[in-house]
């Protein structure tokens, strides 16, 4: 296990930021931190990279305790902090190279550095100082310098907050190529990246977990299964008829369960097909509640 948070609890002064959070992060996995502003994502995260400690809990990276074995943890660990704090004034290789030396890494520094930049796709950009670099850029020599000591974990906190379309793209694309190489946890308030980019997601609201799942793929998202109800019966053949729809069966009498496929929510495509065919519609859900459902309850 790359990461394990067991029941953190982070108090700042009455306020409870984080309630006895527990979850895991195996190696490898990329983990969404899903959740709206306040939830307690940022102090999740500087926990586990051991820059606030936890009320009450235990957090180990590899193993490693947080507490006991904080100089090892940090050495597993890369981090970029949300607000992305950067010295404007530096050259970006010679931040990176500043960086090296609060890790201590003394050999090959030209070498690592020149890496980092390839790497994060800073090539272009290398020649100017921090301050003139545009947002998307000075996020990736945030997560250049997270990555500047080969962590295994790596930590990312809101690393596509204030992107344009462009830059949020590439830094998703760098987030999934880091992903094959690394355990990456990063946090967002936008589903659909996280969705996007996750193997895993973590909902958290008011410093509670409220869903952990995995990511389904693009071909099981489609899967589909809602419970219509018509004011008459129907032949379940004709519900058949729907596009998408692969399997009807009665429920009780005039409840069906619809399962298939489709781009589009059935239940949109099923309270159309009704109202051409004139039926009513007396209730119609989704059976399991899917990701947005959740998202949506908790964070309306
Ligand atoms: P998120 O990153 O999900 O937006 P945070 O972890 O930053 O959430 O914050 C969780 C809660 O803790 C919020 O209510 C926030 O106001 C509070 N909080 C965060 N940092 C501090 C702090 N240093 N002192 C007091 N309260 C804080
Ligand atoms: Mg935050």
């Amino acid at each position: 296990m790359s990461i394990k948070v067991e029941r953190v609890t982070k108090m700042y002064g009455e306020q409870k930021a984080l309630d006895s959070v527990s979850f895991e992060v195996k190696k490898g996995e990329v983990l969404g931190f899903l959740g709206p502003n306040g939830a307690g994502k940022s102090t999740m995260m500087k926990i586990i990279s051991c820059f606030i400690p936890p009320t009450e809990g235990k957090v180990t990276v590899d193993g490693f305790d947080i507490g006991s074995d904080s100089m090892k943890v940090r050495s597993l660990v890369g981090y970029l902090p949300e607000s992305n704090p950067l010295y404007y004034d530096m050259y970006v290789k010679e931040y990176l190279q500043f960086v090296c030396g609060l890790y201590g890494i003394t050999e090959g520094v030209k070498e690592r550095v020149e890496q980092m930049v390839a790497l994060t796709g800073l090539s272009r950009e290398q020649h100017k100082q921090i301050g003139q670099l545009s947002k998307g850029y000075k996020q990736r020599v945030g997560i250049a310098q997270a990555l500047i000591h080969d962590p295994e974990v790596l930590i990312l906190d809101e690393p596509t907050s204030g992107l344009d379309p462009n830059q949020l793209q590439d830094i998703r694309n760098l987030i999934k190529e880091l992903g094959k190489e690394k355990t990456v946890m990063f946090s967002s308030h936008i589903m659909q990246e996280v969705e996007a980019v996750s193997d895993r997601i973590i909902i958290i609201d008011k410093g509670k977990i409220v869903t952990d799942r995995k990511v389904k793929e693009t071909t099981e998202r489609l899967e589909q299964t809602v419970l219509v109800e018509f004011d008459v019966v129907v032949e379940t053949s004709l519900i058949r008829s729907i596009a998408g729809v692969e399997s009807v069966e009665l429920i009780e009498s005039t409840t069906y369960r619809v399962t298939g496929r489709s781009e589009t929510d059935f239940r949109k495509l099923i309270a159309e097909w009704a109202k051409k065919q004139d039926f009513l519609v007396l209730t119609l859900k989704h059976e399991d509640e899917t990701l947005e459902d959740v998202f949506r309850k908790h964070t309306s």
